[in-house]
């Protein structure tokens, strides 16, 4: 087994519902401790605990766990690491894009998550995209991608044309079924966050784009408009091996980031030297 096998094997799995905007801690916990009895893994043997979070709501309180660290980041980041972790290890600079009911990034610079100042890197569904100075985001902005063409923008379109759409999975279904609608929407949603990318290719250079989120399962045809214009407006020297894709991990790809997180602390250099340290009873 490789290092890069240890992200991939799960014990064990179980989910429940965060109900309000914030995790309650004690409930949390609870779950932690029941997750590693069902694993059977006695609780000194953890050696990090990686959580994701999505952006709506307040991150978990870290000392939801004691007797070893606990790193949280923003489930968009984890499904970046996941994705360059598991598949684009030659990849060196990764943007993976989720489009879905939001619209957002998690950015890999040299193979690790770039968070910015105060973590709000990657924020790309309030960029603004024009022609659209009509719709209001509620952001307090008008013309933001997400606004635009985000999942609920889209299933409110194909609603307006008779189709029974309330969420972008639905859309994404409807899409992939060759409604010609949906295609259209989807198509266009892809154009118009191509139009975007077009921005952070020419700025930020990376050398894989990869797709995630409910919208990216009609991946055919959001790729086929993001084509269109990421690349007849990026410059050339930045799209010359550029690659773009869809995602390639499944359901589990946030378990998977989150685990890479945890390993890539442990293994981290200064970490691994202090456990020496400590061992040799310094
Ligand atoms: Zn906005």
């Amino acid at each position: 087994m490789t290092i890069r096998d240890l992200a991939t094997v799960a014990l064990s799995e179980h989910s429940f519902a965060v109900e309000d905007e914030s995790f309650d801690t004690g409930a949390l916990r609870s779950r932690l401790a029941l997750a590693l009895e069902r694993a059977a893994v006695p609780t000194e043997q953890v050696w990090a605990v990686g959580i994701g979070y999505d952006e709506d709501v307040d991150p978990p309180d870290p000392t939801v766990f004691t007797g070893a660290p606990v790193l949280v980041d923003r489930h968009v980041n984890l499904l970046a690491l996941a994705e360059q972790w598991t598949h684009w290890r030659s990849v060196e600079h990764l943007l993976y894009v989720s489009v879905g009911e939001t619209i957002g990034s998690g950015i890999v610079s040299c193979g690790r998550v770039h968070h910015g100042a105060r973590g709000a890197a990657g924020g790309i569904g309030h960029i603004r995209v024009r022609g659209h100075e009509d719709v209001l985001c509620p952001c307090g902005n008008t013309s933001c991608l997400e606004a635009v063409v985000g999942g609920r923008a889209l299933a409110e379109q194909l609603r307006a044309a008779g189709l029974q759409a309330q969420t972008a999975a639905d859309v994404a279904a409807l899409a992939r079924g060759g409604v010609p609608a949906a295609v259209q929407a989807v198509r266009g949603a892809g154009r118009s966050v191509g139009e975007v990318l077009a921005e952070c290719i020419n700025f930020y250079n990376p050398g894989a784009i990869v797709l995630g989120g409910e919208l990216a399962e009609a991946s055919h045809h959001l790729l086929a408009g993001l084509r269109e214009t990421a690349f007849a407006r990026s410059l050339p020297m930045a799209t010359r091996d550029l690659v773009v894709g869809p995602a390639r991990l499944g359901a589990d790809a946030g378990t998977i980031g989150a685990a890479v997180m945890a390993i890539e602390h442990v293994l981290a250099e200064e970490y691994v030297d202090r456990a020496a340290h400590r061992d040799n009873g310094g």
